[in-house]
């Protein structure tokens, strides 16, 4: 039991930067790695051992696939989705050059798709960069506006990261497609959280992480169409693992870590979303009383496991000091060693002065209300009191 005046840990309030992995996924991956268990090579053909292992993957591929509604040969194998992020667009846009150089995509989607389309510019590939609204989406006319005839595709994030505000992504890429473009959506904040199905939704490529879904960090996935098929250039060469398109050993231990934690979101996603909206319900009520504050994030089309809120007057950087027993962030994990604004805040309209003083609280599976009462307790604290000090 931890009480109010020392808890033995911060309270964990960042499950969008990563979650715990689920222990029932962590038993999963003990089995893959001692010499006493299934630690073979994956991709070795010459021993019973290696297709066991290649078993095991093959089970995981499924489980993955399963959750986004494809065959289990469109999954390929990454180290997250940063990599599979780099694989969809500079792959596709290699690959496909003679459709066209374009690319269009959003000024507020994760780094790891806004300095990878960077990184396209120099290669001389040329990018529209869509400008959300206030509420973080991307509507289907802004994207038609920006469509041409040498747009070969559009990458467009099915949940923001920072505000949790979530994109049609079914019209999105019924949008690209009229255009004959591609359709590639950064669904790492999405799995178990909004319903995706690379079917009905008609989606080209998707781009997947274990560790926002309860599963370990460094494996992740890409999915991509094969009716018809999407042609992706390998980034990492070697010994043609994952059909050509990402060489390199399968960690068979991370790779049924992540199948584990997709098997059980799929399972558990229903009771999960429903105990986040009530911790997120006790939050915001919890709030009430505090004046000058402004939510980011918008109040529809919003996953319950992501609110972003501004505290007029209060510095953000003071504020994440003055609540060091409760664990949130400022911004996206990857720049909270800056202090410049988070630039999805500015990218959506967000003064800076507001920016600057916003916070990004997450919920997730293993968040109870007595870590919300608690927090909302510092919380109430810790902002009477730099406000007292101004
Ligand atoms: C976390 C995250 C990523 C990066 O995923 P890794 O598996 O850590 O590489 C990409 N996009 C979004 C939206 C994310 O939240």
């Amino acid at each position: 039991m931890t009480t109010t005046t020392s808890p033995s840990l911060p309270i964990y309030l960042d499950y969008a930067a990563t979650t715990p992995v689920d222990a029932r996924a962590a038993d999963v991956m003990q089995r893959y790695l001692t010499v006493d268990q299934l630690f073979a090579n994956p991709a070795s053909r010459s021993h019973m051992l290696g297709w066991q292992a290649e078993q095991v993957v093959e089970q995981a591929r499924r489980q993955v696939a399963d959750t986004i509604g494809a065959d289990p040969r469109e999954i390929v194998w990454t180290s997250g989705a940063t990599e599979a992020n780099n694989l969809a667009l500079i792959g596709f846009m290699r690959a496909n050059r003679e459709r066209g150089m374009h690319l269009v995509t959003s000024t507020i989607e994760h780094k790891a798709i806004v300095d990878t389309a960077k990184a396209l510019e120099s290669e001389g590939f040329e990018v529209t960069w869509l400008t959300p609204g206030r509420d973080g989406r991307t509507t289907p006319e802004q994207l038609r506006q920006a469509m041409r005839d040498d747009t070969a595709l559009v990458s467009l994030m099915a949940v923001n990261n920072e505000l949790g505000s979530i994109n049609d992504i079914a019209a999105l890429a019924e949008v690209a497609h009229e255009f004959g473009a591609a359709f590639h959506t950064d669904a790492a904040q999405a799995v178990g959280r909004i319903p995706l199905d690379v079917v009905a939704q008609q989606i080209d490529l998707v781009s997947l992480s274990g560790h926002k879904t309860y599963g370990p960090k460094g494996i992740g996935a890409l999915y991509v169409k094969r009716h018809p098929a999407i042609r992706v250039e390998a980034l990492i060469h070697g010994g043609g693992h994952e059909r050509g398109m990402r060489s390199g050993t399968l960690p068979t231990h991370q790779i049924a870590g992540m199948g584990e934690a997709f098997a059980l979101m799929q399972q558990q996603h229903q009771d999960d979303q429903t105990h986040i909206a009530k911790l997120r319900e006790q939050f915001l009520s919890g709030l009430k009383g505090v004046d000058g504050i402004i939510a980011n994030s918008p109040t529809e089309h919003v996953v319950p496991n992501i609110l972003n809120l501004a505290f007029e007057g209060v510095d953000g950087e003071a504020l994440l000091m003055a609540l060091r027993d409760v664990a949130v962030s400022t911004g996206s994990a990857c720049n909270s060693a800056s202090v410049d604004p988070s630039y999805v805040l500015l990218g959506i309209g967000t003064p800076r002065s507001l920016a600057l003083s916003s916070l990004r609280f997450s919920f997730g599976r293993f968040t109870q209300g007595s870590d919300i009462d608690h927090a909302l307790t510092l919380l109430r604290h810790a902002v009477s009191g730099l406000r007292a000090t101004r």
